[in-house]
């Protein structure tokens, strides 16, 4: 097999052991003679499945008990439309951060349901740090306000939480949720999809403050109604079977490395080990604020396209795979999850000082 590191952005690389676990148990999940994709969603198998995912997920990020857990359909992009259809209800109004591509998709979904203010943004530095934000500009009587904690392509993250008050806070934490302990108890409603740094494609998880469900209008479908999903324990139709097995074993291994502080210090170690070359070299450089890098999505460049393109193609001939930049940022994006181990990221540092010698600018 093919010795690999794969730094995607996502769909994104996972645990060798979860995939290990996972082929070990293909053919046959514990004697029941049957793949987790043909069991029930309804059957013994699968109620136990979807109950230990939860309750493992609720004991690693240590979610208080007035939060609810789901597991939904429509990836992450679906919560842009289903957070306002649930939430931008009373006062039809809500305040966004806007700190990238993820947040532009959020606020032009939000704006079919009522008024998005912008209380800040970066875009006019192409989204190199987080901006500064100015409590006067928050709105007393947004129905919300709404982040996104980590910037997957632009690479930045927020390293303290914003002060909302009374505003329920809402976060888009795709890309850097169970990267590092967090307070669920100062948001609203805290969602992920899960290709980054929980499992396979097409699901989203939701958690979310138990009086902020309830609240949609009854022209919203069932399917995109928080208080449905909650009644029917994410069972109101078919879920993503498989893609919940698979983040149950990824909860499972958190659990095994020591949860989420021991995943913060390793995501530490293989972060600084990348930027503290980026701060030296003389021919790679972060385009970001250093006060608001990702530990996760690290994008960097030569400032040269061609040998940015070089770059890529020869470390893919080393077994560094998908490092190419965001179509919208350029150069290279490593991207660094939980499963990526540390070897990876020295080893791609390795590679990038051999090319910085054999290509002097
Ligand atoms: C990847 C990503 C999304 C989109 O996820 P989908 O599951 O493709 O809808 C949204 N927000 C952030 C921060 C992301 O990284």
């Amino acid at each position: 097999m093919a010795n690999i590191f794969n730094f995607s952005a996502g769909p994104a690389v996972l645990p060798k052991e979860v995939l290990k676990q996972a082929a070990d148990e293909m053919l046959d999940y514990k004697g029941s003679g049957m793949s987790v994709m043909e069991l029930s969603h309804r059957g013994k198998e699968f109620t136990q499945i979807i109950e230990q995912a939860e309750a493992n997920l609720r004991e690693i990020l240590a979610i208080p008990a007035n939060y609810h857990v789901l597991f939904l359909q429509g990836g992450a992009s679906l919560q842009f439309a289903m957070i306002p259809m649930n939430l931008m209800v009373k006062n039809k109004k809500a305040d966004y951060v806007h700190t990238g591509e993820w947040s532009k998709k959020a606020i032009s979904e939000a704006k079919r349901f009522g008024t998005v203010n912008v209380v800040a943004s970066s875009e006019k530095d192409n989204f190199t740090y987080i901006p500064e934000l100015n409590p006067a500009k928050f709105s007393k009587d947004a129905d919300y306000f709404y982040i996104v904690t980590n910037n997957t392509i632009y690479g930045t993250e927020y390293k303290e939480i914003p002060q909302t008050g009374d505003v329920p806070l809402i976060a888009d934490m795709s890309s850097n949720i169970l990267s590092a302990p967090i307070d669920v108890s100062k948001f609203g409603l805290i969602f992920a999809g899960a290709q980054k740094n929980i499992g396979p494609a097409g699901m989203a998880i939701v958690i979310i403050r138990a009086d902020l469900v309830g609240k949609a209008a009854d022209t919203v479908p069932s399917l995109m109604n928080y208080k449905i999903h909650v009644e029917n324990k994410s069972l109101f139709n078919t879920p993503p079977c498989y893609t919940i097995y698979i983040a149950g074993l990824v909860f499972e291994w958190i659990k095994k490395q020591g949860g989420l502080a021991a995943m913060e210090k390793r995501n530490r170690e293989k972060a600084e080990i990348l930027y503290d070359y980026l701060d030296r070299s003389s021919l790679f450089r972060s385009p970001v604020k250093p006060e608001c890098r990702s530990l996760m999505n690290i994008p960097f460049v030569t400032g040269n396209e061609e040998l940015d393109n070089k770059f890529i193609a020869e470390a893919s001939k080393r077994g560094l795979k998908t490092l190419k930049g965001h179509r919208t940022v350029g150069g290279m994006r490593a991207s660094i999850y939980n499963a990526m181990p540390k070897e990876g990221v020295e080893a791609l540092v390795q590679f990038m000082k051999e090319f910085e010698k054999s290509n002097k600018k």
